[in-house]
Parts: C-alpha cells; sequence; structure tokens
C-alpha cells in the first residue's frame, strides 16, 4: 500500500490506513501485529476507480483479466481490482483482517483453487519470487484454472489432486510460508491440518475459510467458528477470527499461526 504512486492515491492511502489502525486498536487493545497491512512487502493497494476507493493487485500479467475484474494504469503499472463479493480473503481484508501473511516472494500451498479469482490476486502479491502450489480436485474447474490463470502466470503450479492425500501432491517442494484453505467441505479443518503438518513450516500461517452451512446447517455459525477453532489449539495459535458477511453470507475465515 505504501508504493501507491500518485500524491493523490498516497494521501487516500494514508487516511484508509490510520482508519484501519484505529479499528484494528479498537478491537485488538495494545496487540502487536507482526505483518500489518501497513507493511510494504504486503503488496496490495487501494486505486481510486470511478471516484471509489477500491482494493487491488499490481497485475502480473499485464493485460490479462481474469474474472473481467477493472484493469487500471498509474504511472506505468496496471493494477487489478480486488471484488471482495468474488473473493473470500478480499472479504477479509475488506473486513479487517489483521496479518496478511501472504506477501512479496511468499510460497503458499492453496488448497480448493476453483478457477482461480483469489488464487490470481496470491499469485499478483507474491509476485515472480513467490510460488502459489494450486489444489484443485475437480478436472472440469482446474482446465478453466489452466486455460484462464495458470497458464498465464509461471509463479502458480497447479496441482490437479484430493486435498485429503497431500503426499500425493508430488510438485510441492519445501516447507511452505502459508497454508490457505477453501475446499467447503465438512471435514476441512481436519484436512487443513493434515496439509500444515505436511507441508507449513513452524511459525507459518494457515488461512481457513470456514463455510458454517457445510459444517452444520443446524447449528448458530458463530458456535460453528468456535468449534473450528477449537480443533486448531493443539497445534495452532489463533490470531483472527473474522465474520466475511456482508461480503459472503454464512463464512468466517481463522487465521492461525502453526506452532510446529
Ligand atoms: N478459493 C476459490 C476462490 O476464492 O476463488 C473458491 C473455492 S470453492 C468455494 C471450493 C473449491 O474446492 C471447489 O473448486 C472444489 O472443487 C474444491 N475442492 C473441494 N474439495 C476438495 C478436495 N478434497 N481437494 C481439492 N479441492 C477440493
Amino acid at each position: 500500500m505504501m508504493n501507491a504512486k500518485t500524491e493523490d492515491l498516497t494521501e487516500e492511502t494514508e487516511d484508509l490506513e490510520e482508519a484501519e489502525a484505529a479499528e484494528t486498536r479498537e478491537t485488538t487493545g495494545k496487540r502487536v501485529r507482526e505483518r500489518s497491512l501497513e507493511n510494504e512487502e504486503d503488496n496490495i493497494f487501494w486505486v481510486k476507480i470511478e471516484g471509489e476507493k477500491k482494493l487491488a493487485t499490481l497485475n502480473l500479467v499485464p493485460g490479462n483479466q481474469v474474472y473481467r475484474e477493472k484493469l487500471v494504469k498509474i504511472n506505468d503499472e496496471e493494477f487489478r481490482a480486488w471484488d471482495p463479493y468474488r473473493s473470500k480473503l478480499g472479504a477479509a481484508i475488506m473486513n479487517g483482517l489483521e496479518i496478511l501473511p501472504i506477501v512479496r516472494k511468499s510460497t503458499v500451498l492453496y488448497l480448493g483453487v476453483s478457477t482461480g479469482t483469489t488464487a490470481s490476486h496470491v499469485s499478483d502479491i507474491v509476485g515472480p519470487s513467490g510460488i502459489v502450489f494450486a489444489v484443485e480436485h475437480s478436472s472440469r474447474v482446474a482446465r478453466d484454472f489452466l486455460d484462464r490463470v495458470a497458464s498465464y502466470r509461471s509463479n502458480i503450479i497447479p496441482i490437479l489432486q484430493d486435498a485429503r492425500k497431500p503426499k500425493e501432491y508430488f510438485s510441492v517442494y519445501g516447507p511452505v510460508d502459508v497454508v490457505y484453505v477453501d475446499i467447503a467441505q465438512p471435514d476441512q479443518t481436519e484436512i487443513a491440518i493434515l496439509n500444515c503438518k505436511t507441508y507449513l513450516k513452524k511459525e507459518g500461517y494457515m488461512m481457513l475459510v470456514v463455510k458454517t452451512r457445510s459444517i452444520d446447517v443446524t447449528k448458530d455459525p458463530a458456535q460453528v467458528m468456535r468449534e473450528e477453532a477449537k480443533k486448531l489449539s493443539a497445534n495452532f495459535e489463533i490470531v483472527q477470527v473474522i465474520n466475511l458477511e456482508p461480503y459472503e453470507g454464512d463464512h468466517g475465515m481463522i487465521v492461525a499461526k502453526y506452532l510446529g
């Protein structure tokens, strides 16, 4: 965000940062943030589009659109608007995500990449020196992902596999910085833990999207979130639990640090 390119944009950014910082102080008291959204490495931006401030990433593949998002040129750089109604990570940022562990050069294991809406922004953020290992089990969806996203982006390694079998992702090398999970399965927390035990480095982060209805339609969503967070307590420190409404109904996100 610090790299916003025009004076106008810089002013806007500062305003927004102040607002975000105030909001965070309100909700988290004196908590010391590690990689906050004010960190330059975060590689996310606020750009003015049609008079409105919008979340955006710097397009790794200029000219390339993934989901008909707006592309905006500012001083020879092209930004892609990031729609929080189409991306749960975008929704989490809009709703006060305190730590975005996905930064420039990160290695990310992404489970449930689907057609790549969010993964394309993750690919922008990590940049040419980062890697996104992108797991999807549906071959129909994965074909779309290859055609629209992965074939243009050299930092994405597509993996057509079931996230329940992490030992079968032969192309993942080394421990990763972040495991991002969005597979909408009732046992997804268990699947997420298994993947973290296999690939996440100690003190790395897991970002787990929870579709509360997929887990138990009869329970209060807040209760479901608490129960899923509790399942992580043996191996993780819970950093934040975020409700994704109004961008995504019945969804939350748990951000957790892996203790090994
Ligand atoms: N993360 C995507 C985004 O923000 O653009 C949306 C993901 S969508 C809600 C869930 C995806 O997880 C679907 O594409 C589905 O095929 C995939 N999925 C579900 N179970 C899976 C599994 N066991 N292994 C791999 N992918 C799975």
